[in-house]
């Protein structure tokens, strides 16, 4: 079949001339020796991409733009948490950078080894993560609003030489002490490291540990004017790992490479981001999460472009005050063009006044970006309308490092569909099979799972940290007799090769024989007026195999003062249900909550709440944000 459209060509040549296609994309970035092949791929799954060339991702960030814009913007750092707002030009980067690795390499840390880095939205993360590229170290970034007992199953997995944290991160304008669960965290590992660096914000004391502990500022000024060059690494160089978000269950320590995760960067800000080098991109998620690494850090600044890096909530001021329209704030203030957010982010500012957004200048952006989790309707149309700028869905995994579905304006202009991160992005040769079967669904509208053939494009992991077999296991080896990645996830294609995301293949329910997905029911009741946010699982029914229970949040919790009330909510939920999917997707209750149980990074723990309706041990809930939220789907239970 032969594709029609510049953007169709463009993808079919990603597939079919793989080679050409990524030999142009590797001339976004600078090369110290150029790849001599493109993509080796003998010994499937593992793809090695532009092998034999040399870079360095801190160069491409940093260094490459001392030449053309020095004195520009590099990194924009404001915290409405400490009330500081300050802005760092490349050269002044550069500088910092320097200094922290040349503080790295004096702890003993060589290429290779790994630096685990545990700290809260500071430059001095961004520092760190960019001294460890610059010298080849391998960063290990944690959350650093995990506490001792994910920590410490990190550097147990990471074996660190050096651990860079700080004394606190601050949260609604509380210290969170991060000092004594690092302690905790390295007592309770059976791995310790000979260093750790930290840097003192002067939030929370700190009782050091004489001979391991080492602070920033003494080192900063000892080597204020270091001068370390970048190592240059083979493409194929470990540059990080990280930890998935754990929604599904134990975390795999994702591993990336370097040449290939800077081409893919450069690649991904050109035809899918549109950011352009001088301008302003503000990411608000956390570089412990892959959009902080890929789109906080590394992306924006191989572009040539200034990072905004925000420490706060979102409704939060600089001054400490109520402020639903801070984020909008700093894009009028900085001009900010691009912006990358989540669902979860927006459906925190939706309970704000969306007057708010019009009291700002935003006419310096082009596009808010959203990713991480399916982006429902009413969501959808609330930004969409409040902004009045186009929201694009795009949807990718810790696992790939950058979108694998999104329209690419870059390449051409598209338009989006509501409730689709869009088409199979270049280098993504995505497929839906038949989850019985294993059979490729080519029809529209057929429901499958969400595969991408491999190899690989660059940019995505290499293989689980330390464990190529759990790699190849849990990724490759869905499909009996074939050898294709699965993201775990259901979609389908529209006649018009837009894809949906119906949710993780593990949220399906089999109710009477139906199988039904969780998140289509969800979609249906989101759609309720009154509802911000729901979750419904399958539970284990002696009679039907399983039946869907609801855990919803009420916009307006008045509207529902007593029982009476609630119960005709409650039936009213059931009869949208109903009418949407048919009487067997029927919730068999729907209850209402305060607060849904989620990890950190936002993400719905249906996992977890469904072992609580099932009267079994939720498992691992170290990546859980609020206890609370699981407590009361426990008390409405009993
Ligand atoms: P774990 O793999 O440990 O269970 P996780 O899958 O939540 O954790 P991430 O890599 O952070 O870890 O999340 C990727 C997943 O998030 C995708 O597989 C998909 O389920 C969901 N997702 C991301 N973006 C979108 C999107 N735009 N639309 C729908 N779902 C999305
Ligand atoms: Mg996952």
């Amino acid at each position: 079949m032969n594709p029609t459209g510049v953007y169709a060509e463009f993808h079919h040549r990603s597939i079919h001339d793989r080679d050409a296609f990524w030999a142009e994309q590797a001339k976004l970035v600078d090369w110290h020796t150029p790849p001599q092949h493109i993509c080796d791929y003998s010994n499937p799954p593992f793809a090695k991409w532009f092998l034999g060339g040399t870079t360095n991702l801190c160069h491409n960030a940093v260094d490459r733009h001392l030449k053309d814009r020095p004195d520009q913007a590099a990194l924009i750092y404001v915290s409405t948490e400490t009330g500081i707002e300050k802005t760092y030009s490349f050269r002044e980067l550069h500088a910092e950078v320097q200094r922290m690795a040349a503080a790295i390499k004096g702890l003993g840390v060589q290429k290779g080894d790994r630096v685990l880095i545990y700290m809260p939205m500071i430059a001095e993360a961004a520092f760190a993560m960019l001294a460890c590229a610059r010298i080849g170290a391998i960063h290990c970034v944690v959350f650093g609003g995990f506490a001792s007992g994910a920590l410490a199953s990190r550097i147990e997995d990471a074996s660190p030489r050096l651990i860079i944290s700080a004394d606190a991160g601050s949260r609604g304008g509380k210290a969170i002490e991060y000092k004594p669960l690092l302690d905790e965290a390295i007592k309770l590992s059976a791995h310790k490291p000979e260093a750790v660096l930290l840097v003192d914000r002067g939030l929370a004391p700190m009782t050091m540990v004489a001979g391991r502990d080492h602070l920033w500022d003494a080192l900063r000024l000892q080597h204020f004017g270091a001068v370390v060059g970048c190592e240059w690494l083979e493409a194929n160089h470990t540059s990080y790992t990280l930890y998935t978000s754990g929604t599904t269950g134990k975390p795999k320590g994702v591993q990336r490479d370097t040449g290939g995760y800077a081409v893919a960067l450069a690649a991904s800000m050109k035809h899918i981001y549109c950011g352009n080098a001088g301008e302003t991109y503000f990411s608000t998620s956390d570089i412990g999460w892959v959009v902080g690494h890929s789109y906080i850090v590394y992306g924006p600044l191989i572009a040539g472009m200034a990072t905004l890096m925000y420490e706060g909530l979102p409704t939060r001021g600089l001054a400490g005050e109520a402020n639903g329209g801070i984020w909008w704030s700093l894009v009028e203030k900085y001009k900010v063009t691009v912006m990358f957010s989540a669902p979860t982010a927006v459906r925190v500012l939706k309970k704000q006044d969306p007057a708010l957004l019009a009291k700002y200048d935003l006419s310096s952006l082009r596009a808010l970006f959203l990713a991480g989790e399916p982006l429902d309707e009413p969501t959808a149309q609330w930004i969409g309308q409040s902004l009045g700028k186009p929201i694009i869905d795009n949807y990718w995994q810790t696992e790939t490092g950058w979108p694998a579905l999104s329209v690419c304006n870059g390449v051409e202009q598209t338009a989006t569909r509501i409730g689709s991160p869009g088409k199979p992005v270049y280098g993504y040769d995505v497929k839906l099979l038949d989850d019985q079967t294993g059979a490729e669904l080519t029809g529209a509208n057929q429901k499958g799972v969400v595969v991408i053939e491999g190899p690989l494009p660059p940019g995505c992991m290499q293989t689980v940290w330390r464990d190529d077999a759990r790699f190849v296991n849990t990724y490759w080896k869905t499909v009996p007799g074939k050898l294709v990645y699965s993201t775990f996830d259901w979609g389908i294609r529209d006649a018009d090769g837009y894809f949906f995301i119906l949710g993780r293949t593990d949220d399906v329910i089999n109710v009477a024989g139906h199988r039904l997905g969780t998140r289509e029911i969800e979609e249906s009741i989101a759609a309720h007026p009154n509802v911000a946010e729901v979750a419904v699982v399958g539970v284990a029914d002696p009679l039907k195999g399983q039946v869907a229970m609801a855990f919803a949040v009420i916009k307006d919790a008045s509207l529902v003062p007593d029982d009476k009330a609630r119960l005709k909510l409650e039936g009213d939920i059931m009869k949208l249900v109903d009418g949407d999917l048919g009487a067997v997707a029927r919730p068999a209750r729907v209850r209402f909550v305060t607060l849904l149980p989620k990890t950190r990074s936002g993400k719905l723990l249906r996992r977890a709440i469904q072992a609580v309706c099932e009267g079994r041990d939720p498992g691992d809930l170290t990546t859980m944000d609020d206890p609370s939220a699981l407590q009361q789907i426990k008390d409405l239970l009993i």
